[in-house]
Order: structure tokens, then C-alpha cells, then sequence
């Protein structure tokens, strides 16, 4: 079972003390690092206003509706960033985000681009691959909730 003040980030830090400030205050990622990590617990936590505000204006979707594809997000791994500190207008954020959907364990490998605008940074856009694989339905289920998948995250 997760700690539940553990933040969805895999930062190994609380949530109150990592994602939770950013979530109600873009101004607090600052670093790119920062807002990725930010994004991806809005992601969890299905906090659809930071996800569309932290979005470069040009690329932003015009809604996002977790509705239609529910997913158990697992955890993210950051592999490299390049730039986006707090002195540069641009960075890059290489990383893995793991989450089941339709019964399958997926893997989103992803380097962004971010852009940094008016002193507040953006989700520019990205290239990504995602590699799925199966999950055996009475093995123990990858949220880590040690039900069988088919008792648990299989029947979202
Ligand atoms: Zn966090
Ligand atoms: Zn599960």
C-alpha cells in the first residue's frame, strides 16, 4: 500500500510539501522539473485547471475529460532534464510515466519541451512512445493494492 502523504510524484517527498503548493500556485514550479513533476500528480489527481493552465496557450486542448479514459496512474520516473532551471527560458524533461488502462500496464516514455513565459513555466509539447504488455488477471495487481488484478484495477 502507498503512504497517502507520499506525493503522487514519486518524489519521496509529502505531498503537502511538493506537488499540493504548485497545484494552486503555477508560480511556485520553478523549474521545469518542477512543473513536469506538478503536471503529472494534476494527471493523478485529475485536476484538469492546473493541466490546462500549465499548457503553452498555442497548444493547449480545449478540454480534457478523464471520463472517457480512466486510468490508474503508477508512478513516474524522471531520467534526465536538460535546462529549465530557474535562470533559463527553456528546458527539456526526459521521463516515464507508468499507468494501467484497458487492462494493459502502459509505459509513457516522453522528453518535453518547456518554455518559460512571463516568469512562469509551460508545457510546451512532446514526443512520446508508449509500450503496453499484459497483466495476467490473477497476478497481484501493479497499483499495489495486493488484491488480484482482476479484483482490482481491471474493472475500471
Ligand atoms: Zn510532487
Ligand atoms: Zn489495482
Amino acid at each position: 500500500m502507498k503512504d497517502n502523504t507520499l506525493c503522487p510524484c514519486c518524489s519521496g517527498n509529502d505531498y503537502a510539501s511538493c506537488c499540493l503548493p504548485i497545484l494552486t500556485d503555477h508560480a511556485l514550479a520553478t523549474t521545469a522539473e518542477l512543473l513536469m513533476r506538478s503536471r503529472y500528480t494534476a494527471f493523478v489527481k485529475q485536476n484538469t485547471d492546473h493541466i490546462l493552465r500549465t499548457w503553452l496557450a498555442a497548444k493547449r486542448p480545449v478540454s480534457l475529460n478523464f471520463d472517457d479514459h480512466p486510468v490508474t496512474w503508477l508512478g513516474l520516473v524522471i531520467h534526465d532534464t536538460a535546462q529549465g532551471g530557474t535562470k533559463d527560458n527553456e528546458g527539456q524533461v526526459e521521463f516515464t510515466a507508468t499507468y494501467i488502462e484497458n487492462g494493459q500496464l502502459c509505459s509513457l516514455k516522453e522528453r518535453s519541451e518547456f518554455l518559460k513565459k512571463d516568469g512562469l513555466w509551460y508545457y510546451d509539447s512532446g514526443v512520446c512512445t508508449v509500450s503496453t504488455s499484459k497483466i495476467e488477471r490473477n497476478s497481484p495487481c501493479p497499483c499495489g493494492s495486493l488484491k488480484k488484478f482482476k479484483k482490482c484495477c481491471l474493472n475500471l
